[in-house]
């Protein structure tokens, strides 16, 4: 049995890179995307008002595709859509995606080992589709399926006009205007919907269960934070679950230089920020920026809590809805017209059976990946995108090409008790570093350049010593990392695209 056929399900970064992928290396792929367009988290249909991306445009793009040099230092949403849209086209992809079509369901049949896909488009009254594929790559995002919290009173709140959505599903800022809004969250979608609503509303609070710290875009106005955060450096400063050479030195007889290195820019951060004048301060150390997310600082939000613009309410949340005004967790009654809720994602796989579940995931949900990719002992299935990181696309097209190779039997894995073993190590560390707050066990911040060395050093094709040394110092350039596909690509020249695949499918 070889495999040739592979189902991809969605086309943001994660589903239109392991496309292109794929099919550089000899396999046929079918893509299917429940929205309209391409992009996931970038999609129209996903926009709120006033999101840009946090990486710096340089950082943000696929290593053979540059964004569009007339774009600002921080894309819009629209823009990357339009980037990711223009990749599809330039690579050939756009005839393989199957647009506005949700899969519902993937079985597998072990013995036959092909793959079931019933999918439906978005079309009232058309048929589910059924697909059969070879091979399946979940790349569903793990910013994909919003989590709102459930108020008691919601329904009787949304009766009487109210609104609670999800920011993801607030697309329109007119929306807000005259309304008295309360966004929920203090993450950087939350911050942008209030920054980008607060002059048109009647009032915007926003409600933070917790404090965290912000990274401004500029340091003292003037430094790029790409230059501190989005380098090897900046990675070292945090300790990583196998600390090697100059790490290692940071977090053992240097950790006092690492140490004031990272006090400095709290010092930095805290002066520039004003956050004890307007009191937002965090009370932590900045070091727990690195816990899950790195949230940087929305334009003028700040700026408008000074001035009594917006207000922000720290440790409160709300306990339930009425018409026309929410209850908060103190007791307290405010008005409230609409809710809009930066309050997370859940990470699911609904078109999988609890048999497929019970052999990706454990006990507590979180999803048992090798090199955040491989589900161990599970055959003809991968998932890509299950690396979020600070180079989030890097690490989609890293992760793909690491598949490829896999698939045209190129890596030796380690075996299956090794793997597991270090899967076992990893949710185990991650879960003590972020306090539970791993997206169960899909986000590796801070650590995206060590996930990219690992696929790499697996495929024997570790970056030069000068690219590396460069990354120490500056940020990362994608760009750096078009020569692995060459690489491989030309290591597989000879090698059917099936050829090796027998052993894998065995
Ligand atoms: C507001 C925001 C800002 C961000 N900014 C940055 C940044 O600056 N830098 C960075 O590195 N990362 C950033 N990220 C992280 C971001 O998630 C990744 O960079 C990247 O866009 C994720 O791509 P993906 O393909 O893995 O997932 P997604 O973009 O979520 O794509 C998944 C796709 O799968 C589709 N899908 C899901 N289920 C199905 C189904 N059953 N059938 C068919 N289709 C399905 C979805 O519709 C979606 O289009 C940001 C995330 C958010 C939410």
């Amino acid at each position: 049995m070889t495999i040739r056929s592979v189902g991809i399900i969605g086309a943001g970064f994660a589903g239109l890179s392991t496309a292109k992928v794929l099919r550089a290396f000899g396999f046929e792929v079918t893509v299917f995307e429940k929205e309209l367009d391409v992009g996931g988290v970038w999609a129209a249909s996903r926009r709120y008002p006033g999101l840009t991306t946090q990486n710096p445009r340089t950082t943000y793009a696929l290593s053979d595709f540059p964004m569009p040099a007339h774009y600002p230092e921080w894309p819009s949403g629209q823009q990357v859509q339009a980037y990711l849209h223009a990749y599809a086209e330039h690579f050939g992809l756009i005839p393989h995606l199957r647009m506005s079509t949700t899969v519902e369901s993937a079985v597998l049949d072990e013995e036959a080992g092909v793959w079931t896909v019933k999918a439906r488009r978005a079309v009232a009254g058309l048929p589910a589709e059924v697909h059969r594929f070879d091979h399946l790559v979940v790349c569903n995002g793990i910013f994909s399926e919003p989590a709102v919290p459930q108020y008691p009173g919601a329904d009787a709140f949304e009766a009487a006009g109210g609104r609670v959505c999800h920011t993801s599903q607030f697309n329109d800022a007119g929306e807000a205007r005259g309304k008295h809004v309360l966004v929920v969250g203090y993450g950087k979608s939350s911050c942008d919907v209030a920054n980008a609503i607060a002059a048109d509303s009647a009032s915007t609070t926003v409600l933070a269960r917790q404090l965290i710290w912000k990274i401004p875009k500029k340091f003292m106005n003037v430094l790029n934070f790409k230059y501190l955060l989005l380098t090897r450096m900046g990675e070292a400063l945090f300790k990583y679950i196998e600390p090697k050479g100059f790490e290692k030195f940071l977090h053992g007889a240097g950790l006092p230089v690492r140490n004031s290195m990272l006090g400095s820019v709290e010092s930095v951060v805290t002066r520039q920020l004003k956050l004890r004048e307007i009191g937002l301060h965090p009370g932590t150390p900045l070091e727990t920026i690195a816990r899950s997310t790195v949230s940087l600082v929305t334009d003028g939000f700040y700026e408008k809590v000074a001035a009594g613009q917006l207000g922000v309410r720290k440790g409160v949340s709300i306990r339930a809805l009425q018409p026309g005004q929410a209850v908060l967790s103190n007791g307290e009654t405010v008005p409230a017209d609409l809710v809009v809720c930066g309050t997370g994602w859940q990470q699911q796989v609904p078109f999988f059976d609890a048999s497929v579940l019970q052999r990706v995931t454990d006990a507590r949900g979180n999803f048992r990946l090798y090199r955040s990719i491989l589900p161990v002992g599970m055959p003809r299935l991968a998932f890509n995108g299950y690396n979020s990181s600070f180079f989030s696309q890097l690490n989609c097209e890293i992760g793909a090409l690491w598949l490829a190779n896999h698939l045209r039997g190129g890596l030796q894995l380690p075996p299956v008790g090794e793997m597991n073993a270090q899967i076992d190590r990893r949710l185990a560390w991650m879960e003590e570093r972020t306090d539970g707050k791993h997206s169960k066990g899909t986000n590796i911040i801070p650590f995206s350049v060590h996930n990219i060395d690992e696929l790499l050093q697996d495929m024997g094709l570790p970056l030069g010593a000068l690219t590396r040394f460069k990354q120490w110092l500056g940020p990362v350039d994608p760009a750096d990392y078009a020569v692995v596909t060459r690489q491989l690509l030309a290591r597989h020249a000879h090698t059917p695209a099936d050829a090796s695949l027998a052993a894998q499918a065995a």
